[in-house]
């Protein structure tokens, strides 16, 4: 059986995208378009290096926002497609069917100076922790395609998720698409210069990949939240195990143990 691969593409990280100053990578924002348009080209890079390597499946999941935003048949028409919103799993039909996951186009968790640095709601959260570290929806994704054996292949975004992703994933295949220089901010590659580099880097990886490894979060684990309102903390869901409910451990901040990442998506 040939190989099976899922793309998770979100938008922040691609090649000149920015956002806009205040408003972040909404939609209807100047650079959306262009972010939909790039998102869509970096992914089929790697999807066709997939299959120019012997690929038989190539999922792509559309995972920004509400799951409607790539140009689908733009795309090699060979690739299937994750789209939409509603599923009760975070990364939905994720099984131990896949041999990799591919990240294109994630972003940092908050730092100073990642672009458009965040975790799953700019607007909502500040940081989230595992076991006191600070983790992101990258390392929050790999772990439940890994809790799988699914294996973490690529990251291609700025040089600051870069920095976090192969401190998380050290064997993976990384493509830095730009510089951070605020959160609104960067100096980047040319659009297909970045599209050429991912080309390359997910051929090379497909050799390697029997040496690469499935990304694990021990279970259980603690999970400390820090929202940015007040009123975000007080509407926070989440409970222990036992159904006790997370610790206040400020105003803005939720600590609890959870047996599995993906119990952080139900409730
Ligand atoms: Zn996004």
């Amino acid at each position: 059986m040939g190989r099976k691969y899922c793309i998770s593409v979100d938008l922040e990280g691609v090649a000149c995208v920015a956002g806009t100053y205040g408003q972040g990578l909404a939609e209807g924002t100047r650079n959306f378009t262009f972010a939909i348009n790039q998102g869509t080209r970096e992914a089929n890079a790697a999807a066709k290096a997939l299959f120019d390597s012997g690929a038989e499946e190539v999922v792509i999941w559309d995972c920004h926002g509400t799951g409607i935003n790539l140009d689908y048949s733009a795309f090699d028409s060979r690739c299937k497609f994750i789209i939409g919103a509603g599923s009760r799993l975070r990364f939905p039909s994720i099984d131990e069917s896949y041999d990799g996951v591919l990240f294109i186009g994630y972003h940092a968790y908050d730092t100073p100076k990642a672009t458009l640095a965040h975790v799953y709601s700019s607007s909502t959260f500040v940081s989230h922790k595992i076991n006191g570290k600070e983790i992101g929806e990258l390392q929050l994704d790999a772990a439940i395609a890994g809790k799988r054996g699914v294996k973490t292949l690529f990251v291609s975004s700025d040089d600051i998720c870069v920095a976090q992703a192969k401190e998380s994933f050290p064997w993976i295949r990384t493509v830095e698409t730009k510089k951070a220089l605020a959160w609104n901010n960067c100096i980047s590659k040319h659009p297909d210069a970045v599209c050429e580099e991912i080309y390359d880097e997910v051929t090379k990886l497909v050799v390697e990949q029997d040496k690469m490894q499935a990304y694990t979060i021990e279970m259980p684990f603690e999970l400390t939240v820090s929202y940015k309102r007040i009123e975000y903390a007080q509407g926070c869901n989440l409970h222990n195990p036992d159904n006790t409910p997370f610790e206040v451990v400020d105003a803005y901040t939720r600590r609890g143990i959870l047996n599995d990442p993906e119990d952080y998506f139900r409730f």
